[in-house]
């Protein structure tokens, strides 16, 4: 068996940001029990993890006690959630990706100068409902092409679409060029809200799918930007599986064990597991593996606003603080004692 491992893959800065957060909480309010309102990315092992660590996750800011440390997952919340959080007395944190903090600025100010805001992505994501609720009276969700001749339009003239950032970029653009057919006055998003990270993964399961027999994409159900990398793949014709972790390989997708075998994780998946996955196909089937570097990201997010204050009362320097995902090493001690190769990159970051 060949593994071919792209990168990038896993983690993203907003993920890292996340993450790094719930941790520096912790840290911060020792003994003090920490709530984190969702699930802070979704990923079930990493929610396993904080929940060893003593962290609650809830559904509900009734569920936190009044005067309680909480901590807003990186999909966003919607304002009303946010006054809630002050009306309880909470000390709140919001580890939400800047990168969807752009798309509920976008939808702010569009909403303040009059636009209907077609909101291209799936209603029941978080981040949606988070986007949604910037500006509820303004928005409707697109969920497909199908959707369109329900909208209930006042001024065509007045339109924009927004995005949710996780979206695939093939099903986005059919969406988007329907809604263009309908509405040829409609306006775009100053840049594309479907961010860097989803983008880039994307990309490199489409660079690289063609010569593979299957994907396997490591990342939880409920993870947007991991089930839109096994759609990516199947639209190049490459069967891709969607796994948490080692425990959901089914052996009967290899027929002779010699398959090419493309690797890839969802920006919330932690490369250890991507290392478990790998070792455990090559201990079975032997073989080698091989790291595809597509491109090399470098960006980075500095901590929000509420932990920055928090940690200057403490004497820490938020500026010596910055989160961003580090490219993947595959090395021995992680992977096993196997041939392995690694790539250039090939380019820079296309977004
Ligand atoms: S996938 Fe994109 S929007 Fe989501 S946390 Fe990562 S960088 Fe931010």
């Amino acid at each position: 068996m060949h593994l071919i491992l792209v990168n990038p893959r896993g983690f993203c800065a907003g993920v890292r940001m996340a993450i790094d957060v719930v941790d520096q909480v912790i840290g911060l309010f020792p003994g003090e029990r920490v709530y984190v309102y969702h699930e802070i990315v979704h990923n079930k092992h990493v929610v396993d993890r904080f929940i060893r660590k003593g962290v609650t996750f809830v559904e509900s800011l009734d569920e936190v006690p009044k005067g309680s440390i909480v901590v807003f997952s990186a999909h966003g919340i919607s304002p009303a959630v946010r006054a809630e959080a002050r009306s309880r007395g909470l000390t709140a944190i919001d580890a939400t990706c800047p990168l969807v903090t752009k798309v509920h600025a976008e939808a702010v100010r569009y909403a303040r100068q009059g636009y209907q805001i077609l909101l291209v992505g799936h209603k029941d994501h978080q981040e949606v409902i988070g986007t949604l609720g910037e500006a509820p009276d303004a928005t409707q969700v697109v969920e497909s092409p199908e959707d369109i001749p329900h909208l209930q339009i006042s001024d065509a003239s007045k339109l924009v679409y927004l995005t949710q950032t996780t979206l695939s970029t093939d099903d986005a653009t059919v969406i988007i060029n329907a809604l263009k057919a309908a509405f040829p006055n409609i306006k775009e998003p100053p840049s594309s809200d479907i961010c860097y990270a989803t983008t880039n993964r994307q990309h490199a399961v489409r660079t690289v799918g063609p010569e593979c027999d299957a994907t396997l994409v490591i990342g939880s159900k409920n993870s947007s930007n991991s089930v839109r990398l096994t759609e990516i793949s199947r639209n190049i014709g490459v069967q891709a599986y969607l796994i948490d972790d080692v425990s959901e390989i089914d052996w009967s997708w290899f027929a002779t064990g010699q398959e090419r075998v493309l690797v890839t994780a969802g920006a919330s998946a932690p490369e250890d597991l991507v290392a478990e996955v790998c070792r455990t196909l090559l201990e079975r089937f032997g073989g080698s593996i091989e790291q595809r570097n597509i491109f090399d990201e470098d960006i980075e997010f500095a901590p929000p606003g509420a932990l920055r204050k928090i940690m200057e009362t403490r004497g820490i320097d938020p500026e010596s603080y910055r989160f961003r995902a580090e490219t993947p090493v595959i090395t021995p001690e992680l992977y096993g004692a196997v041939p392995m190769t690694i790539s250039a990159p090939r380019c820079g970051s296309p977004a």
